[in-house]
């Protein structure tokens, strides 16, 4: 249903070489090195190994840069939920995986299928009582109880917008309405949160929620990349927001299109992060003339070259507000600078190395006891 989704249980072929007949799971038909895992940071810290699974690779709806898009010729799968949760937890208990991200096709619209999504959770949640993490995505089209079904049994819920805005959507997915089908139901998720008591949650607490953009695939641009998920971190609360750069899949309209460079990708990520958790602001962003930003310069050093450069922070007396626009201090460092001047001042570059902190990359743009360090360099 998403780009995420083009791990499929599909590039599963074989049988799984499990321990013993009874663990043979008939959904995940491959080694287990062939499964569709992957590394993913938990909102704690925590990183573990996510299984992405569909309830089914076929899909009715014709999104341009999908290798699931309806009339494209190759084999598809279709899991029911009790198949796809007993294999799954024979995974789980296998020690093979640690975490279920569960997306889908579309086939018989979005209520339909969502129905399958959440009688895959039930079943993890209440026949197996699974306690471990589920990332689960709502549907384009499904219904309000459904949404709030699904955010009772996962931990982390998300729609992926793919596109900006509604003009930029149409030429990437046109059978997805983007107000209606997707930037609604995210708001559904805000306001379950908000308004809803989440004692029916299986954790006591709401899932955190996420989106993704494909990148590359349109000409958008990233000012209107970062702007929308500006937005969405302002109103959805959104947890995470995803660029995900194109790559051309044989067989789709864009087939001939060219990747986008992984370096826009990077950039796209580190500006969305200066506003969700260092308090930058849209209009501080790099963004050029033609509303994009440089690929060759990381988007909070340029902010530090023109901002900082003839006024250093001082370290020892700055709030966190200001170290955090310091180059190499995130927010770990700046807690780690207000504790540790608290028992004595900070005069050495060495010292911000020693709390994990990029020294030489904070040093043109600090003062430690009312001196720049810029002298210390060689010794760190
Ligand atoms: S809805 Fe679009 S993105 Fe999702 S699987 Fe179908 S074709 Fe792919």
């Amino acid at each position: 249903m998403d780009t995420i989704a083009q791990l499929s249980l599909l590039n599963v072929n074989a049988s799984l070489e499990a321990e013993s007949p009874r663990e043979k799971p008939a959904c995940f038909r491959g080694k287990p090195t062939d499964l569709p895992i992957t590394n993913a940071a938990l909102p704690n810290g925590q990183t573990i190994i996510l299984l992405k699974a569909m309830v089914t690779s076929a899909c009715e709806r014709d999104c341009y840069y999908c290798p699931f898009r309806a009339g494209r010729d190759f084999r598809r799968a279709t899991f029911t939920p009790d198949d796809l949760a007993r294999d799954y937890m024979t995974l789980y208990y296998a020690k093979a995986v640690e975490g279920l991200f569960l997306s889908s096709g579309i086939i018989g619209g979005g209520v339909r299928i969502q129905d399958r999504i959440i009688a895959t959770a039930e079943l993890l949640r209440l026949k197996y009582a699974y306690k471990g993490y589920i990332h689960a995505k709502i549907m384009p089209g499904a219904d309000r109880d459904q949404v709030r079904r699904l955010m009772e049994l996962a931990d982390r819920v998300s729609l992926n917008l793919e596109a900006p805005n509604p003009d930029r959507l149409e030429k990437l997915a046109p059978k997805k309405d983007f107000m209606d089908e997707l930037i609604k139901r995210l708001m559904w998720v805000e306001q379950i949160r908000q308004y809803e008591s989440p004692f029916k949650a299986w954790k006591g607490t709401w899932p955190s929620s996420a989106t993704q953009f494909v990148v590359g695939a349109i000409g958008e641009t990233d000012l209107e990349l970062i702007s929308t998920s500006e937005k969405m971190y302002k109103h959805a609360r959104l947890r995470r927001v995803y660029y995900s750069r194109f790559t051309p899949q044989a067989d789709t309209p864009l087939e001939d299109h060219p990747a986008e460079n992984p370096w826009r990708q990077h950039r796209l990520y580190q500006s969305s992060f200066l506003l969700r958790d260092y308090g930058f602001q849209m209009e501080e962003l790099p963004f050029d003339q033609s509303g994009n930003l440089p690929l060759h310069t990381d988007p909070k050093l340029a902010w530090a070259q023109s901002h900082l450069a003839g006024q250093p922070v001082e370290v020892n007396t700055a709030d966190q507000a200001a170290l955090l626009r310091v180059p190499g201090i995130g927010q770990t460092g700046a807690e780690r600078i207000t504790a540790a001047r608290k028992v004595r001042a900070i005069s050495g570059l060495q010292q911000l190395k020693a709390m994990g902190i990029d020294a030489k990359r904070a040093a043109p743009f600090v003062l430690l006891n009312g001196k720049r360090p810029e002298f210390q360099l060689g010794m760190i």
